[in-house]
Formats: C-alpha cells, structure tokens, sequence
C-alpha cells in the first residue's frame, strides 16, 4: 500500500460511518491539482544540476491551499499528494478557512551551500509561482526549510509580483511579516491536545511520564512544554538515538548540549537507548514527533504508553491503529494534535493580510482555544459515532467539506 492509500484508511472509515455523499467522498480522495518542476540551478562547482520538485493542492473547497514545502533526499509525488490530504483534514478539524497543499524538493540541503540552497529556493518560486499566491495556495516551512528560505521565496515571489506580497507565505522571521509564537506552536498546539487527553481520560498531569520521539522543531518545543506545565519527560531521542532519565530532563542544558553537539546522545546524566526501545517505553504519553511511519505492526504491540499524542503526520500505520484500539490505547491523532501550528500559520497571515500585529499572549491565547475547540469536537464525535479519534477527527474535517461543497455545487 502506498502513504496516499495508507492515509486514507481511516478516512475510508469515516464516511462509512457519517454515510458520506459517495460524489463528495469520490472528490476527497484526489488532489485538486499536482504541479511537477524541473529547477536548473547553477552549482558553485560551475556545473548546472536539474532539481524536481513538486506543489500538490488537494483542496480549496474550505480556502486557500496551505501547506509546507519539505527539502528532502526521499521526497516523492506520494509524500507530497499525502501531505497534502493530510493539511487539507487539518486544517479543517482546526476550523481554519483553508484546504490542503504541500510541496517539496528532491534534495539533500545538508549537502547544499547556501548559495545552493536561495538559488534553488528561487527557482522553485519562479517555476509554481502561476499556482500560488494569498488567495490561492499558501507555502510554509516543512522539514529542511525555515525562516530564511521562507524569506527567500517571499522576495522572490514579490519581485515577480511587482509589489511586497508578505501574505503568500508563512513561518517568515520576525520582524519582517512572521508571527510571535509560530517557532513554539506546534509542539505547544501537542501540549494542549495532550492536557485536554488527559482530562477526558482522569489523568493527573503532574504525575504523567512523556517520552517524545524527534527532538526538531516540534519534539523539542514539545519535550519543553509539558516539562514546563509539570510532566515528567523522560526520554527524548534523534535520528542518531536515544537518551532516558528516570527523574525527568533538565531542558536548559539538553538545549544547551544539542546546540554544540548537534544531538542529544551522550548528554551526561542520562542512558543511551534506541529509537525502538523509547517507543516501549512505560509511559503516560508516548509522542512521535519525527516523521512518517515509525509506529507500524511489527512494533505497535511492544508500546506500553497509556496514550499517543502525535506531533508528526502519520507516525502510526492502520496496523498499529488497531493494535492500539485494542489495546485500549487512546491515540490524538496528527490532524487534531499537531494542528496548532497551522493554527499560528493562520494566524500569520491574518495579521500581513491587517498589517497589524499581536503579542505573544495574544497568538498563545487565541491558538490554546483553538485548540481546546478543535478537540473538544473530535472528542464529541468519537462518542457520537462510537469510533476511534482518528476516525472522528475525518468525521469532523468531513463534515466541515461537505456542506460547502454541496452549496458551491461542486458535485
Ligand atoms: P525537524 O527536521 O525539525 O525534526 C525532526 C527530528 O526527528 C530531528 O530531531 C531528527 O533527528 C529526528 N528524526 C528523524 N528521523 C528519526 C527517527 N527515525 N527516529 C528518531 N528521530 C528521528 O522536523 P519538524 O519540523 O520537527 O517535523 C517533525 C514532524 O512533524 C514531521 O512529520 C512534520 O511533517 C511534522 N509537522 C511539523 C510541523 C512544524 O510546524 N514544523 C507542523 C505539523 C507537523
């Protein structure tokens, strides 16, 4: 099965469960439209290489496509077809007025100079620039891009533009369009999926145990944030390994570590495990925030967590969603879960399109909210429905697409 038909799996169950008008359900299962590049790029050897790349809108029913690009050696069309599904069910489980777009390029940045890298960065711009656009299909960061290639593509698309266009991007630096709260925001937006998990379930927070899978962008910021709000986080790990303490992380110096070492293996006071043993962990919250695929049916009975809060897109295989399900596990799935950074992305935009910013306080505020909503109607659903939160959050993404589309007269 490839990740396209993967993803759609609990879809699949869904709409048999809502009893979904089978035209809607025949639209969803495509991207509206896929774009295929070709980026010459002059290397700083002299020699030219030819970079692909790709932009997938898989919906604009709920708005603007939204969506990352990723700068990956494994980046295919059905990464990116997926991806972009997934952002569309996001985004709408979030309650945002955006559908789903991704985009990605095959290369490996860690190989890359960084004039490799803005020449690249500009040529992909040049070359979907008919496609996107404030109203059309919004990009953002994904693996292997930031603020700086975000600033790139906007000066980029605005010199095409002919006029400054800080509205066609998210996830730019601050001071110059970006959002206060964007870098924390999804590991924030898992935190508080998390809590309000615990809450239905009886859980006391202050006696919880993390384990967090990934320390990027969002395991970090994840692993940091239930520590601050009183969980005990015991193990966090990298594509290099593992590290465990039984009495929980000292953050400060962990960060402190990872900046000169650039992992957290070896960081004095703690064990070295693997990658498959933090997955067993006997923890309260098992969250992979890594990337796709890492909780499949050859591992998924070795989990111990009591629930999963997924930080990545699609950690977790069908297999191990029915293993979970009947092991009682209660998993918040990645639409619902790591929607918060969306959530500020959303929020970004709100403020270029106004020309007029908000304090931290005011972005934490408004995405904690959020947040809670988006949960809170997942929760309801899956007892609505008697199915699984994976499946009540297609439900209520569903639901959100449906009645629009059958107004706009799209089927
Ligand atoms: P990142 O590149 O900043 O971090 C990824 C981390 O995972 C790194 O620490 C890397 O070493 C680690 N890793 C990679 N493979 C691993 C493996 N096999 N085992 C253990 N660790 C491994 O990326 P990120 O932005 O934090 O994104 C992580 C995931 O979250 C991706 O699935 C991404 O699509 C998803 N996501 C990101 C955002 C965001 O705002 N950045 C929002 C929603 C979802």
């Amino acid at each position: 099965m490839n990740l396209f038909d993967m993803a759609k799996v609990p879809m699949a169950a869904a709409e048999k469960a809502m009893k979904l008008d089978p035209g809607a359900a025949a639209i969803i299962a495509e991207p509206e439209r896929v774009l295929e590049v070709h980026i010459p790029v002059r290397m700083d050897d002299g020699s030219l290489k030819v970079f692909t790349g790709y932009r997938a809108q898989h919906s604009t029913v709920l708005g603007p496509a939204k969506g990352g690009v990723r700068y990956h050696p494994s980046v295919n069309l059905d990464e990116v077809k997926t991806l972009s599904f997934w952002m569309t069910c996001k985004c709408a489980v979030a309650g945002l007025p955006y559908g789903g777009g991704k985009g990605g390029i095959i290369c490996n940045p860690a190989e890359m100079s960084k004039g490799e890298l803005e020449r690249m960065t500009r040529g992909y711009i040049d070359r979907i620039a008919p496609c996107i656009g404030e109203k059309l299909d919004i990009p953002a960061p994904d693996m292997n891009t930031n603020g700086q290639v975000m600033a790139w593509m906007m000066d980029e698309y605005s010199k095409i533009k002919n006029q400054y266009e800080p509205g066609f991007i998210t996830g730019k630096p601050l001071g110059m369009g970006g959002s206060e709260g964007r870098t924390a925001a999804t590991g924030m937006g898992v935190v508080v999926a998390a809590f309000e998990a615990m809450y239905v379930n009886g859980i006391d927070p202050e006696k919880a145990t993390v384990a967090v899978q990934g320390y990027g962008n969002v395991g970090s910021w994840t692993a940091k944030l239930f520590a601050k709000r009183g969980c005990k986080v015991v193990a966090v790990s990298d594509v290099k390994g593992a590290i465990y303490c039984e009495d929980g992380l000292d953050f400060e110096a962990l960060d402190e570590y990872v900046a000169a070492n650039k992992t957290v293996v070896g960081f004095p006071g703690t064990k070295e495990i693997t990658n498959a043993e933090l997955l067993a962990l006997p923890v309260t919250i098992l969250a992979p925030c890594a990337m796709e695929l890492q909780l499949t049916g050859e591992n998924a009975d070795a989990v111990q967590a009591t629930m999963i809060v997924e930080g990545a897109n699609g950690p977790t295989t069908p297999e191990a969603d029915a293993v979970f399900e009947q092991k009682g596990i209660f998993v918040v799935p990645d639409i619902l879960a790591n929607g918060g950074g969306v959530t500020v992305s959303y929020f970004e935009w709100v403020q270029n399109l106004y020309r007029y910013f908000w304090s931290e306080e005011e972005v934490v505020e408004k995405q904690t909210e959020m947040m809670k909503r988006a949960f809170k109607n997942v929760y309801e659903a899956s007892k609505k429905y008697g199915v699984t939160m994976r499946v009540a959050a297609y439900i209520v993404a569903l639901n959100a697409m449906a009645m629009p589309m059958k107004m706009r007269g799209i089927y």
